[in-house]
């Protein structure tokens, strides 16, 4: 059956006069979650009070949330857990991947990468202090710089500024070739683009829930461990509810089985409220349907501005192939020309030093949508309506 957009748009709040392009960095709130949060906080949490843990399920949804989660992007079943910060995941998934390969000490990644996971990665190679050390290459330089001295591969799928795509099957096949592993970060991808885990050979997989995935500000972060890793891998970050019987209340630790082992603590139940109301509309969809709207969508969006705003210059790539499901163009007044385009109903965002940046979601934008905001950036940029002190004064979120 294929999915009806026009029935999906009614799902969300959109604002009216609003065209919200950035789905890519905070999903817009599913109408559902309204009442679906309000029943978890009064009928679950008011009435069940602490039996809410067995009566509602809540102990089991974080696995519940998963296997949800992985049938978008193509995970074994019981291999994909939800829970704490996508930074957190990082790490957890970097932590357990090195130890796979305790005689080699680097990491490779590219500069396109999210600072975070960057981070996190230095922070953890000077936790173990084993001399481990970051190859941070340009994206295209990736393939020479895999060799037997890497330990694990980390990569974004898709680079938050540019969009730019990663090919994970042959990237997983040339890490795999010279005896590494990959973790790959699927903030970008999760409900954006197809993937499919099972299909490439990833050995983990991270992502967050609060960007296409639509489940709101601080929703949880998802793991995903491959089979023939899942049993043997130790978890990092060793909390009781990794633990093989949490309720045992053991003095010490041992690893419960699988995936069960990267949960660290209590689940964030209100949070995970939301999370149930959006995947109750991602239920409903198949990726390839999606995927094909998305590149629709993101080709006439590039037409449109190309044809009508010269001075913008096209930061992601023209091949829908080599793209996710945002599209970024360099100019240098990019942050006010972003702040002039939310006055005029057009959200987008602003990435440092000078990328603007439009996400599309085919959930709840259509063609019309795209063609309104065509012209109205084309109005901000011909008619240089960004030029002013007002929009040029930067907030603390971009
Ligand atoms: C959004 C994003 C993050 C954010 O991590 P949080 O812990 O959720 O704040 C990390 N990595 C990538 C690649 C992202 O796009």
């Amino acid at each position: 059956m294929s999915l009806n957009f026009a029935a999906t748009k009614k799902l969300f709040v959109i604002p009216e006069g609003c065209i919200y392009l950035d789905g890519n960095s905070l999903g817009p709130l599913p109408k559902s979650a309204i009442s679906k949060t309000r029943d978890v906080v009064e009928g679950q949490w008011g009435k069940m009070l602490i039996t809410g843990w067995n009566k509602a399920g809540w102990m089991q949804q974080p696995i519940d949330f998963g296997n949800r989660i992985g049938r978008l992007i193509g995970a074994e079943r019981d291999h994909l857990v939800v829970g704490d910060t996508l930074s957190i995941k990082v790490y957890q998934a970097l932590a357990s991947a090195l130890e796979l390969r305790p005689e080699r000490k680097t990491i490779l990644s590219d500069i396109g990468n999210f600072p975070s996971d960057i981070y996190i990665a230095e922070g953890l190679i000077k936790s173990l202090g084993k001399g481990y050390e970051i190859n941070l290459v340009p994206p295209e330089e990736l393939t020479k710089n895999l060799n037997e001295d890497v330990a694990v591969l980390m990569l974004t799928e898709v680079d938050y500024r540019t969009g730019r795509m990663h090919d994970m099957a042959s990237l997983n096949k040339l890490a795999h070739d010279v005896g590494a592993l990959t973790v790959w970060d699927l903030a970008h991808s999760a409900g954006a683009i197809e993937v499919n885990l099972r299909q490439v050979g990833t050995d983990f997989a991270v992502g967050c829930t609060y960007k296409y995935l639509n489940a709101g500000p601080g929703a949880p972060a998802f793991i995903y461990i491959a089979p023939q890793h899942a049993n043997t891998i130790r978890p990092a970050i060793s909390g009781w509810l990794g633990h093989a019987e949490p309720f045992a209340f053991e003095p010490y630790y041992r690893s419960g089985k699988a995936i069960e082992r990267m949960r660290i603590g209590t689940p964030p139940v209100i949070a995970s409220a939301a999370l149930d109301a959006a995947l109750d509309i991602w239920d409903q969809v198949e990726m390839v349907e999606l995927r094909a709207k998305s590149v629709e969508l993101t080709d006439l969006f590039i037409e449109k501005i190309q044809d009508t705003c010269q001075m913008l210059v096209l930061a992601s790539p023209k091949d829908a192939k080599l793209r996710g499901s945002q599209v970024s163009f360099h100019f240098e007044e990019g942050y006010a020309a972003i702040q002039a385009c939310i006055s005029l109903g057009v959200i987008g965002d602003f990435r440092a030093p000078d990328i603007m940046r439009f996400g599309f979601a085919p959930l709840y934008i259509d063609e019309k949508d795209v063609l309104a905001a065509c012209a109205i950036i084309s109005k901000v940029m011909n008619e240089r309506l960004w030029d002013r002190p007002a929009y040029k004064k930067k907030d603390k979120v971009t």
